[in-house]
C-alpha cells in the first residue's frame, strides 16, 4: 500500500515546479517548501480509560498541526484502527491546502485515536472523548486548533470533547470545537455541508460540460455522512445515482437508485451485505462498483481507494472526491493517461470546513445564522473556488488538482513569507 504521507509530499512537490518560477529567490523557495512537508508539532499521546469490565486501557492519540500561517489550525478528528503517524501527518497537509482552496482563514490540522469505536460501549466512548478534551487541552483553543468530527465521530464525541476541554481550562469556549449538535452552539447546515459543498461543485462541473443531470450516471463508495449527504443531494438535483455501497458492498440499479429506499435498507440492516441476505436487490462488491461504467465516480470512504492495482479499471469519465485522498500518487497518474478528470478532494469536500468556519464566526459573534443564509454563503465560497482552479486549470493546461494545489499552496507560502517564517 502506498504511503499516504508519501503521497501528500509528492503532490507538493509537483506543485512546486509550477510554482518555483514565481519566486525569484530560489534559497527561501526551497526552504518554505521544506517546512510545509512537515506539520509543525506532531502530538502524540496515551489515553487510559476504565472499559466495562473494570479494566484499563490504553489508547494512542495525535494531533497534527501542519501550518498556521493563514489562521489557527483546523482540522477534524478520527476514530479507526487504520489510524496512524502517517496518516494523521498527510491529513493535516490536506486541511492547510483545502483552507487555502476555498479561501477561508484556517490552517491545517488532523487527529486521531486508534480504536474501532463499534466495540466500545457508549460509556466507554464518552470516556475517550473526554481523555482526548483534557489531555489536548493545552495545545487546542479558538486561536489555536480547532478540531472537528471526521470518520466515526460526530456531534455527541464533539460535544463531550468540548465538556472536559471547557472544565480543564474552566471556561466555556464553543468556538474551540466545530460540528458541534445544536443545541451547544452548532450551525445550521454542518451535518450535510461536505455533501452539499460537493453537489455544488458536481452542479458546476456540470454546467462547463453542457450534460443533463438526468443523463449523468453516478457511483458511490460510501454510505457515511459524506456519501449520503452527497447521494442525497445529487438525487434531488436529478442525477442518476445507479449504485452505492458501504464497506461491505453496495446496491445497484442500472435505471438509478432512489435515495429514500436505500436509506431505508440502510436503517433496517447493519450493513448491505446483511441486506442482500435477506432482501432482493442486485449487490455488488467495491471492487466491481469502481469498474462501473459511469460518467462520475465518487469515492466518499477512505484514503487509498483508487491505487495502482484498481486505476486501470476505472471506466468513469470523471473522478469527484469526496473522501481525503481516495486517490494514491501513481494511481492518479494511470487515470490522468486515460484522460479522466478528477475533480480533487480540497475542492469537492471543502464544504464541510467552510461550514465549520461560519459555526467559528457565529460562536465568536454570538449571533447565529439561518440555514439559508449557511447554504447561500456556502454556494458563494465553492462557485468561487471552482471557477478560480477551472480558469487556472485552462490557462495553465494542467489538471484541476495541480490547478488547486497551485492556488493554495501560493497563499500558503506567501502567508509564510509575509511573516517572515523563513
Ligand atoms: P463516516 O464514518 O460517516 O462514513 C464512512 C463510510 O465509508 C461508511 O459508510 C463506511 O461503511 C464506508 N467505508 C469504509 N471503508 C470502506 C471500504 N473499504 N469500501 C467502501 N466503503 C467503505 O465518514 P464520513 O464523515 O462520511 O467521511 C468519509 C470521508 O470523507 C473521509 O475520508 C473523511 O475524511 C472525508 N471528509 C469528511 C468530512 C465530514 O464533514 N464528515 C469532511 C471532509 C472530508
Amino acid at each position: 500500500m502506498e504511503s499516504v504521507f508519501a503521497n501528500a509530499k509528492k503532490q507538493l512537490d509537483t506543485v512546486a515546479e509550477i510554482l518555483e518560477p514565481d519566486y525569484p529567490d530560489k534559497k527561501k523557495f526551497k526552504k518554505v517548501l521544506k517546512i510545509l512537508k512537515k506539520p509543525q508539532r506532531l502530538i502524540k499521546r496515551s489515553l487510559h480509560i476504565k472499559l466495562d469490565n473494570g479494566k484499563s486501557k490504553k489508547f494512542i492519540a495525535y494531533r497534527s498541526q501542519h501550518n498556521n500561517a493563514r489562521g489557527p489550525f483546523k482540522g477534524g478528528i478520527r476514530f479507526h484502527p487504520n489510524v496512524s503517524e502517517d496518516e494523521v501527518k498527510a491529513l493535516s497537509i490536506w486541511m492547510s491546502v483545502k483552507c487555502a482552496v476555498v479561501g477561508i482563514p484556517y490552517g491545517g490540522a488532523k487527529g486521531g485515536i486508534i480504536v474501532n469505536p463499534a466495540k466500545l460501549s457508549e460509556r466507554e466512548l464518552r470516556e475517550l472523548c473526554f481523555e482526548y478534551g483534557k489531555v489536548f487541552s493545552p495545545y487546542i483553543g479558538s486561536w489555536k486548533d480547532i478540531p472537528a468530527p471526521d470518520v466515526n465521530t460526530g456531534g455527541q464525541e464533539i460535544a463531550w470533547m468540548l465538556e472536559s476541554y471547557e472544565k480543564k481550562i474552566g471556561n466555556l469556549s464553543p468556538a474551540t470545537f466545530t460540528g458541534k449538535p445544536l443545541e451547544l452552539g452548532g450551525s445550521e447546515g454542518r451535518t450535510e455541508a461536505t455533501g452539499l459543498g460537493g453537489s455544488y461543485i458536481l452542479d458546476y462541473f456540470q454546467r462547463t460540460k453542457k450534460r443533463k443531470n438526468r443523463e449523468t450516471k453516478i457511483a458511490i463508495q460510501g454510505f457515511g455522512n459524506v456519501g449520503y449527504w452527497f447521494f442525497k443531494f445529487s438525487f434531488e438535483k436529478g442525477f442518476k445515482i445507479v449504485a452505492i455501497s458501504d464497506s461491505s458492498g453496495g446496491i445497484y440499479d442500472e435505471k438509478g437508485l432512489d435515495v429514500n429506499k436505500v436509506l431505508k435498507i440502510k436503517a433496517e440492516y447493519s450493513s448491505f451485505k446483511e441486506a442482500s441476505d435477506k432482501i432482493k436487490f442486485k449487490f455488488i462488491t467495491n471492487d466491481r462498483l469502481f469498474g462501473l461504467p459511469v460518467d462520475v465516480l465518487v469515492p466518499a470512504a477512505l484514503e487509498n481507494a483508487i491505487t495502482k492495482d484498481n486505476a486501470e479499471d476505472i471506466k468513469a469519465k470523471t473522478v469527484l472526491e469526496m473522501a481525503n485522498g481516495p486517490t494514491s500518487f501513481e494511481g492518479e497518474q494511470i487515470l490522468l493517461k486515460k484522460g479522466i478528470d478528477i475533480l480533487p478532494d480540497v475542492l469537492c469536500n471543502a464544504g464541510g470546513v467552510t461550514v465549520s468556519y461560519f459555526e467559528w464566526v457565529q460562536n465568536l459573534d454570538g449571533y447565529y445564522w439561518t440555514k439559508e443564509e449557511v447554504n447561500k454563503r456556502l454556494r458563494n465560497i465553492m462557485d468561487k473556488a471552482f471557477l478560480e482552479i477551472f480558469e487556472v486549470k485552462k490557462k495553465k493546461n494542467i489538471s484541476f488538482r495541480l490547478a488547486a494545489y497551485s492556488l493554495a499552496v501560493k497563499r500558503i507560502i506567501d502567508a509564510m513569507i509575509l511573516r517572515g517564517r523563513v
